[in-house]
């Protein structure tokens, strides 16, 4: 219990907890960062991925009649040759598979030796329907305008069977495929395959299908894919002709890879703002939303429950203090009257000259005993709630000046010069009376205890149109600005000037006891003071009219409104 009353433990404990709240913050901060980047770049990756899906599953579209080539051997097809014309059942196997591939149109055989760009070379066309081999000199000049950027010399192996693609041929890459037919144990080059392949079929029936399946409508998926032909620098195929194609905006770029076809197309991939990222994005900020909400409120509980603590701590010193100053001040008097009445009972002061003066000593003391007692009752009234007003209507310089008369003697005997004015002498306030007394009493004990050379206090009236002002004002010790807030805080005392309550006797409880039943009574209190010139309080109510004044309070006070009349005459002065 003692370490935990401990100041230093109880400021270690809050950083603790402000460093803990800081870290985990920022802990959390980092990983939902760490999170979107990954779910961010997953998804990009995806993407990626899906493009290299769509080349190979073309691609594999494309050779896939082609596959049952590796069964075939070499001396059968030139022997074949050689003796029909044609080429051997096994190959046209093959080729009635490729001629039924949507991806071709035509396929030609060229024997070696023979040049097919040439003008009026005999080379052979693969007939389907006849499952043949038929001589022509028609050659598509497609093929052979040199157009083709890929006159490139390209071994692939199928199926690990030494057949070659392209081996030594020079073929244009996206119009037609070419099997150069080797054997390879003499090193010597039988013949060469031509499948043309179909173009417009490619472009206009495969690609688009894969981009829409692929990355659908770009505002959903926030993808957009191109195929080029850069060497055309024309768009192929994307999956929405609405965004133009940019070079700075591709994010992702391949080429056709595999076999040496489509060389000069490329597929082009950009991000737009993706609604993917887009909802990272907005659960990214609703998080860090939240996290900071909880952050500030962590913390502010915190600071709170810190804060609560301190003055619970200063209040229950406060309060156990006054405990003692109380106790103490009970005491006083009351030993000063018990010795003073022990002293007379015992019969040893019998000379009249003393006994007076013990007398008055008692006196005294019990008057100041009595003060003590009354003011102890106002705090417990005013704390219990207990202290109804029972307000009715005055003319508040009456207020005053029977105040006054009242208790001017017992200023000026304390040395003090007293001033009155009064600029409105008709105003009305509805307040309680007692009230009032006590009110004036404290703020004139204030001024009193709290001046020193210069003694002197000015009580001034003054009003407006809806208030009636009244100020009592002293040019003793002076209140810091910076304390002023604080003097109607129960139990408050100004510390660390030459009237601390070392020097001048007081709780700290008659400001607030002001303040609380000015406020009951409707009004507010205001402090103006410089220190070293003096202090004026100043008091506000809202003045009374006829419409909400009681016209017909019961009057049985010499200061309260003697008749309508005078309520009425006062109404038409406002
Ligand atoms: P107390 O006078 O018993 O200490 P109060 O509640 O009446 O308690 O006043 C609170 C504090 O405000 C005082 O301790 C004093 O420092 C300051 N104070 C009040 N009235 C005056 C005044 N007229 N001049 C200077 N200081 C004042």
């Amino acid at each position: 219990m003692k370490i935990l009353g401990n100041r230093a433990f109880r400021w270690a404990l809050l950083m603790i907890g402000l460093f803990a709240i800081i870290a985990l913050t920022t802990m959390n901060v980092l990983s939902l960062y760490d999170l979107r980047n990954s779910m961010v770049e997953g998804e990009e990756e995806r993407r990626v991925d899906q493009l290299d899906e769509i080349n190979d599953s073309i691609r594999n579209q494309i050779i896939d009649p082609l596959r049952g080539i590796s069964s075939i051997e070499l001396e059968t097809i030139e022997s074949s040759i050689q003796h029909s014309g044609q080429l051997p059942e096994n190959i046209n196997e093959v080729l009635t598979r490729s001629s039924a591939s949507p991806f071709f149109t035509d396929i030609y055989f060229s024997p070696d030796g023979t040049d097919p760009c040439v003008e009026g070379t005999e080379i052979y066309r693969y007939d389907p329907e006849n499952n043949q081999i038929v001589a022509t000199k028609e050659y598509p000049k497609l093929v052979c305008d040199g157009a083709g950027i890929a006159r490139t010399k390209t071994k692939i192996q199928l199926n690990d069977f030494n057949y070659r693609w392209n081996n030594n041929f020079e073929f244009d890459t996206h119009r037609s495929l070419n099997l150069g037919l080797i054997n390879l144990n003499e090193n010597s080059l039988i013949g060469i395959l031509t499948l043309i392949l179909d173009e417009d079929y490619i472009i206009n029936e495969v690609f688009p299908p894969y981009l829409n399946n692929y990355f659908g409508d770009s505002s959903e998926t926030g993808v957009v894919v191109w195929i080029r032909d850069w060497a055309d620098d024309s768009i192929l195929a994307t999956n929405d002709s609405t965004v133009a194609y940019d070079n700075d905006i591709i994010d992702h770029r391949m080429r056709f890879s595999g076999s040496g076809f489509f060389d000069n197309w490329s597929l082009n991939l950009a991000f737009l703002e993706s609604p993917v990222s887009n909802a990272y994005n907005a659960t990214l900020v609703k998080n860090l939303f939240v996290l900071g909400f909880a952050m500030l409120f962590l913390t502010g509980s915190l600071i709170f429950m810190f804060v609560t603590a301190q003055r619970e701590r200063q209040l229950a010193q406060t309060q156990a203090n006054f405990l003692a100053n109380v106790t103490h001040e009970l005491k006083t008097p009351l030993a000063v009257m018990q010795a003073a009445g022990e002293n007379i009972s015992d019969g040893r002061v019998t000379e009249p000259k003393r006994l007076k003066q013990y007398g008055d000593h008692i006196y005294n003391e019990s008057i100041r005993l009595k003060g003590m007692i009354e003011k102890l009752l106002d705090v417990a009234r005013v704390d219990s709630g207990q202290n109804l007003t029972k307000a009715a209507p005055y003319r508040i310089h009456e207020l005053m000046k029977s105040y006054l008369e009242e208790n001017r003697q017992y200023i000026e005997r304390k040395g003090f010069e007293v001033k009155f004015s009064s600029g409105d002498e008709e105003a009305f306030i509805e307040v309680d009376k007692d009230n009032i007394e006590t009110i004036l009493s404290n703020l004139t004990e204030n001024a009193i205890k709290y001046s020193k050379d210069e003694k002197y206090i000015e009580y001034q009236i003054s009003s407006n149109d809806k208030h009636v002002y009244l100020s009592i004002s002293d040019h003793g010790v002076g209140i810091p600005k910076r304390e002023q807030k604080n003097i109607f805080k129960k139990f408050y005392r100004v510390e660390n000037s030459d009237t601390t309550s070392s020097k001048v006797k007081g709780h700290g409880l008659g400001l607030s006891i002001v303040k609380n039943m000015i406020e009951l009574n409707g009004g507010t209190i205001d402090v103006k003071s410089n220190p070293g010139q003096g202090t004026t309080f100043i008091v506000r109510f809202p003045k009374l009219n006829r419409e909400s004044g009681p016209s017909n309070t019961s009057l049985d006070n010499d200061d309260q409104v003697s008749d309508n009349d005078n309520l009425k005459e006062h109404t038409e002065n406002v």
